[in-house]
This record gives structure tokens, sequence and C-alpha cells, in this order.
């Protein structure tokens, strides 16, 4: 009991801690990085518009708006974790875009922010 106690406190000062933080983000930006590149690959690595295929710049669009608004109730992990597991199960709500016709897609559809 007391063990536990004493190994619960160690626990806490080390996620606290500069190292244990620093461990932390880099894990966060892996897996985040890891789960966007798969769900790009799912929906097919291209710009659905003009077929650009940078993978670094492509980013994730939802098809019919509102994406600003999930992607604010959430970690950004979170948030490309459930969008890879909604593409398993055959979700359609989703494309890729590259940054300009992302951006002319706001505009067309005044989806600012
Ligand atoms: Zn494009």
């Amino acid at each position: 009991m007391r063990n536990k106690e004493l190994h619960r406190q160690a626990m806490h000062r080390y996620i606290t801690s500069e190292k244990g933080r620093h461990t932390r983000r880099i894990y966060c930006r892996k897996t985040r990085q890891e789960y966007r590149n798969k769900v790009i690959k799912l929906l097919g690595e291209r710009c659905v518009k003009c077929g650009f295929n940078d993978i670094r710049i492509l980013q994730i669009d939802h098809i019919n708006g509102c994406g600003t608004k999930e992607r604010k109730a959430m970690s950004s992990l979170t948030y490309y974790k459930k969008i890879l597991e909604e593409i398993q199960q055959g979700s359609k709500k989703y494309q890729i875009l590259c940054p300009n016709c992302n951006w002319l897609k706001r505009i067309e559809k005044m989806e600012y922010f």
C-alpha cells in the first residue's frame, strides 16, 4: 500500500517535471503525425481538386464543413485518431485538399471560422 503511494508520487513528479513533459510532447507529436499520415494515405494522398500531392502540406477537410468547431473541442491527437477510426469504418465525411483549394472552398462557402 505504502509502496503504491510512493510509486504514484514518483510518477506524478516525473510527469510534471520538465523531462517528463518534454517526453510527452514528443510522444504526442509523433503519434499525431502517424495518425495524420495514415489518414492522408487512406484518402488518396493528393488534393481531390487539383491533384497536388506534397504530403507535408496537404490538409484533411470536412466535406460538409464544421471542422473547426469539432477540432477545437478536443486535442489534435484525439482529433486525428477519431478521423482515422471513422475512415477505417468507411466514413465519407473527409477529403484531402491542398491549402490553396481549402482556402478557395472556405471563401466560396463563406466558412471563415
Ligand atoms: Zn488543390
